[in-house]
């Protein structure tokens, strides 16, 4: 299969796309065709493991160049990290109103980032093996707090990789720091960096596009790598998880193949969700893709008004993870609503870069609402629902799930509104476990108020009676290796990386254990 630039021009295979990460002339990769997934094919899904059914859908995208039994194969290694017998298991919340959730968090750092960053090191070694690439490959990444880790986790000591994560001062939560900044490995690089995420993943989007620096590394035999959801590699995993959670119902008995169902994602870079529609557009039944935004609300007045404005404030909130104003993934959608016009979708980047701004067509704006509804929680809000759902259904879950569950409470409202008997089930993803952010949890579910996140997992763990997961656990004992911190500048940010691919940034050791 080939994929397209969203802004025209180039044409790459599978492995090429994963290996580049981005285009050239800074547009995204997407298949030139989508794939098709039919009716006979979901039902042969019913009687596969999580792994396989995966690697089925990965296949799609990627088996004529990787090979469908290597595709199983790194599957099975990817997800056999996770922590259960399913690793995504789907939890039925509210029977009457059809209220289930998808627990994408039981990977080895505790949030839905490893559903991808554990299979993405496999695909891209094979494709590097493919368009046989043989320099070393410097993994890039910015993090709003949750692919740092999972990506440090992903890459840590694979050969032939080395991988660097920045991430914003000022923008991540304790556990995320703390998770990032005494990571292990002999081929790892954290540093913060001034500023909010949109600052970070700017400034990192410019070292992808520099050439001086390409170049510098380049003659070192080193190549650059992206893996945040801007990389195809990224994104195909998580399209396996949407298909899977239909496969349930229908295995439950909750619904019959063919019915629709709905999705409600807390969205922040807008690459979950992407994944979703993308599995809409293979033909899988869905209903509505809803985009739940905190109070970085720019996607929801996006779908309400078919304007994309970032002239505001920046606000900091108890979901770091989704506290963007610039959804790098809204990309791909652009450029199938325009009817795959590149030379439009380039426009309204350009404009987005230097106007801040960019509005869609009424047509356009039409086929979103077929298909999309947005909505946003405040702090407040998210309390609210956690706490709701904590009391009617003893259901613990974490702020970014928050968000999503109060813009399902509003979602389901209208629903209801429109339709007394609308029984359609509704999937709200559930993208982080609560340990994560445990300070934050227990104050919703309690008005409990704890200074220390280790204090707060404890009394969390005597409320829930949820088990605390130990990759969490552990990281109380645990000194930080990396305490580098750069200006947002471009010249730092580069300079910091080559003294890292130097080998003269030297870690602190890994702590005696
Ligand atoms: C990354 C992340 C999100 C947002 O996902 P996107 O793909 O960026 O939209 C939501 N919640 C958590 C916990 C995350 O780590």
């Amino acid at each position: 299969m080939k994929f397209i630039s969203t802004r025209g021009g180039e044409k790459v295979t599978g492995a090429q796309a994963i290996v580049q990460g981005l285009a050239k002339n800074g547009g995204l990769f997407v298949p030139e065709k989508f794939p098709t997934v039919t009716e006979e094919e979901i039902r042969a899904m019913e009687d596969m493991s999580y792994p396989e059914r995966a690697a089925f859908i990965l296949g799609k995208y990627l088996a004529d160049e990787l090979g469908g039994d290597y595709l199983k194969e790194v599957c099975e290694k990817a997800y056999s990290s996770f922590e259960g017998n399913d690793p995504v298991p789907l939890v039925k919340v509210d029977g009457e109103s059809g209220l289930y959730v998808l627990e994408l968090f039981h990977g080895p750092t505790c949030a839905f980032k490893d559903m991808a960053l554990t299979v993405l090191p496999y695909l891209l070694k094979k494709s590097c093996e493919v368009t046989g690439v043989k320099d070393e490959i410097l993994i890039l990444a910015a993090t709003s707090g949750d692919t740092g880790k999972a990506a440090l986790e992903g890459f840590r000591d694979v050969e032939g990789t080395k991988v660097a994560v920045f991430y914003p001062d000022e923008g991540v939560a304790k556990m995320q720091r703390l998770q990032m900044t005494i990571q292990d490995g002999d081929n790892v690089f954290v540093s913060a960096v001034e500023g909010n995420f949109d600052d970070c993943q700017r400034a990192v989007k410019n070292m992808f596009a520099s050439e001086e620096f390409n170049a510098e590394l380049a003659a070192k035999g080193v190549r650059l790598s992206s893996a945040n959801s801007i990389n195809f590699g990224r994104l195909a995993p998580q399209i396996a998880y949407y298909f899977s959670a239909y496969v349930d119902l229908i295995n439950s008995r909750q619904i019959e193949m063919g019915d629709k169902i709905d999705f409600v994602v807390p969205t922040g870079n807008f690459g979950d969700i992407l994944a979703g529609w993308y599995a809409k557009k293979m033909g899988l039944p869905v209903r509505k893709l809803v985009c739940a935004s905190n109070k970085n609300k720019v996607l929801a007045d996006f779908f309400k008004d078919g304007v994309y404005d970032v002239k505001r404030e920046f606000h900091r909130t108890m979901s770091p993870s989704m506290d963007i104003l610039v959804s790098s993934n809204l990309e791909r959608l652009l450029f199938e609503i325009s009817g795959r016009n590149s030379r439009l979708t380039a426009q309204r980047m350009k404009a987005l870069a230097e106007k801040k701004e960019y509005s869609i067509t009424e047509e356009e704006k039409a086929k979103l609402d077929e298909e999309f509804y947005g909505g946003f929680a405040s702090e407040d809000d998210t309390i609210e629902a956690m706490y709701e759902i904590f009391d009617e259904f003893g259901y613990a879950m974490d702020t970014h799930t928050g968000v999503a569950l109060w813009v399902y409470l509003q979602y389901k409202e209208m629903c209801w509104k429109k339709d007394k008997k609308d029984k359609t089930p509704i999937i709200v993803l559930s993208t982080a476990n609560p340990y994560k952010f445990p300070q934050d949890v227990l104050y919703a579910l309690s008005g409990n108020d704890v200074k220390d996140s280790f204090k707060g997992i404890k009394r969390l763990n005597l409320l829930t009676a949820m088990k605390p997961p130990k990759c969490l656990l552990d990281l109380r004992y645990r000194t930080p290796r990396f305490k580098t911190k750069v200006k947002n500048d471009l010249k730092q940010m580069t300079d910091a990386i080559m003294r890292f691919v130097d080998g003269e940034i030297v870690p602190v050791p890994v702590d005696k254990k």
